[in-house]
């Protein structure tokens, strides 16, 4: 590892000299707080600072003492530079972004001389936003190397921010993913003392989200955005803004007109699972294999998860390598229940479980690798996480990770449960063997199949044996 880090550092050497000033962006953002959606919280808390980026000397002859820096923590993509532009913009000042990271893969000193390079420059042009993102890169508790170089760049950034004098009409907004992660000196008074939750979208705000992104695209009559707000649970607001973006690539590429409800669905299918493949291969018997096992995510969504609404099963191989794929749109939810974990790590064990009902032991494949990870992923939170298992009880092994290793006991106790969960599946499958194979028989001839029509298959199958939930 020495000798490593030493040659890096020699590399480093050689290239440094040529990179002297630090990528600082620096532009006056036409955004507004009109192209915001779903965040009123966030944006009335910033409305404020506007007034004072635009009046600093307002405040400094009623000797008010304003905010220096703002910190936004929330999950990527869910709009923090948006909102730091759109402050700036709505004030008319120049916005500078730099990322926490650029600072620290330096030598000592200049991380913290960048630092006060980039408050000189904000301070030239009078007023200004400074908009640090990532700033857990630098403001991080972690041990290690580099911290030396850490703490000066805090102490410089500290150093300036506290040598704000009133009316000046300077502000700084720091955005994190990890806020656990900052270190204590960058939120103490004074400081980042205003801290701004941004979170995920909730199905309002998703359709307020995708309305402002609706504006200026021709969409058709036919897209139903409360539809489609209610089919993206877990989309970040960028992800919504892509997926309207790769619609309208779309209808533009076929030029006629408007972005169809069909563009939508593509671009939903194409964010979520990626592409259809054109030349769609695939040996025969490999294509009854994926047949079954979606098939078997798909009956299994109907027993176990009757709260999700099965979307689309699909044997057609996507360009990101998945041979098919069983989508369902989970309720918009904040807990999930022991019942619906356990029914979660069932859906994804089906594909296996109808794999080996059909093919036998020996004819299991590959294609399971993912879902097994996830159902394995799973099941060790409920047992180690979330304290919903008898026996492992409600002791937290994580909490208890200071003072004690990791023990084996744990995981031969996530394979147990995962095994009980995998006959139970195996077992209510085969109940419905009819089912099953009427599911696969469909997909192998149309290749895909809307949620209404597999379940319809399914219900149909099943009139002596009826699906009822678990
Ligand atoms: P973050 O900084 O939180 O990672 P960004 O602000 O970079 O997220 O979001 C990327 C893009 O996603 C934005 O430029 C915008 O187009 C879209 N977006 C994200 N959140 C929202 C939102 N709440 N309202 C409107 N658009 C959003
Ligand atoms: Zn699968």
């Amino acid at each position: 590892m020495r000798s490593l880090s030493g040659f890096f550092h020699a590399v480093r050497d050689f290239f440094a000299p040529r990179r002297r000033e630090m990528d600082v962006q620096r532009d006056i953002p036409d955004q507004r707080f009109a192209d915001v959606a779903a965040l009123e919280e966030a944006v009335e808390s910033l409305r404020g600072l506007a007034d004072v980026l635009k009046h600093p000397d307002k405040y400094a002859r009623y000797g008010a003492r304003t905010p220096r820096g703002v910190l936004l923590y929330g999950p990527p993509g869910t709009g923090k530079t948006l909102l730091a532009r759109a402050l700036a913009g709505e004030a008319g000042v120049p916005f500078y972004a730099v990322s926490g990271s650029d600072f620290v893969q330096m030598y000592v000193g200049v991380g913290a001389s960048r630092v006060r390079a980039l408050f000189k420059k904000a301070r030239k042009a009078g007023r200004g936003v400074i908009f640090i993102d990532e700033i857990d890169a630098l403001g991080s508790r972690q041990e290690g190397s580099g911290n030396e170089e850490r703490e000066q760049t805090i102490n410089a950034l500290l150093t300036e921010m506290s040598g704000f004098r009133g009316g000046e009409g300077i502000l700084v907004l720091a955005a994190t993913n990890r806020p656990e992660k900052l270190d204590a000196a960058l939120t103490r008074p004074g400081r980042f003392d205003r801290q701004i939750e941004v979170g995920m979208p909730d199905r309002a705000g998703r359709r307020q989200i995708l309305q402002v992104h609706a504006r200026g695209k021709p969409l058709s009559a036919q897209v139903d955005i409360d539809r489609l707000a209610a089919d993206t649970v877990s989309f970040s607001g960028a992800k919504l803004e892509s997926m309207l973006n790769e619609a309208a690539l779309r209808a533009a590429r076929r030029n006629t007109g408007e972005i169809t409800a069909g563009d939508v669905d593509a671009a939903l299918r194409a964010v979520l699972v990626g592409e259809d493949r054109l030349n769609r291969p695939g040996a025969p018997q490999e294509r009854r294999i994926t047949a079954f096992h979606e098939a078997g995510h798909a009956l299994a969504t109907l027993l176990f998860d009757p709260q999700s609404r099965l979307a689309r099963v699909s044997i057609i191989p996507s360009t990101r390598g998945a041979a098919g794929y069983s989508m369902a749109v989970p309720p918009d939810r904040m807990l999930l229940t022991r019942a619906q974990a356990e029914a979660a790590v069932c859906v994804a064990l089906a594909g296996r479980a109808a794999e080996e009902l059909v093919f036998g032991r020996a004819g299991v494949t590959t294609g399971a690798a993912n879902d097994l990870a996830r159902a394995t992923e799973l099941t060790g939170r409920m047992c180690l996480e979330w304290g919903m298992d008898e026996e492992a009880g409600l002791c937290v092994r994580q909490a208890l990770a200071p003072w004690t290793a990791a023990g084996s006991h744990a995981e031969s106790l996530v394979r147990q449960r995962l095994e009980a969960l995998y006959v139970r599946t195996r077992a209510r499958l085969d109940a419905h063997r009819d089912a099953l194979d009427a599911l696969a028989e469909a997909l192998l001839e149309k290749e895909w199949l809307d949620g209404r029509e597999a379940e319809a298959i399914a219900r149909e199958k099943c009139r002596t044996n009826p699906i009822q939930s678990a």
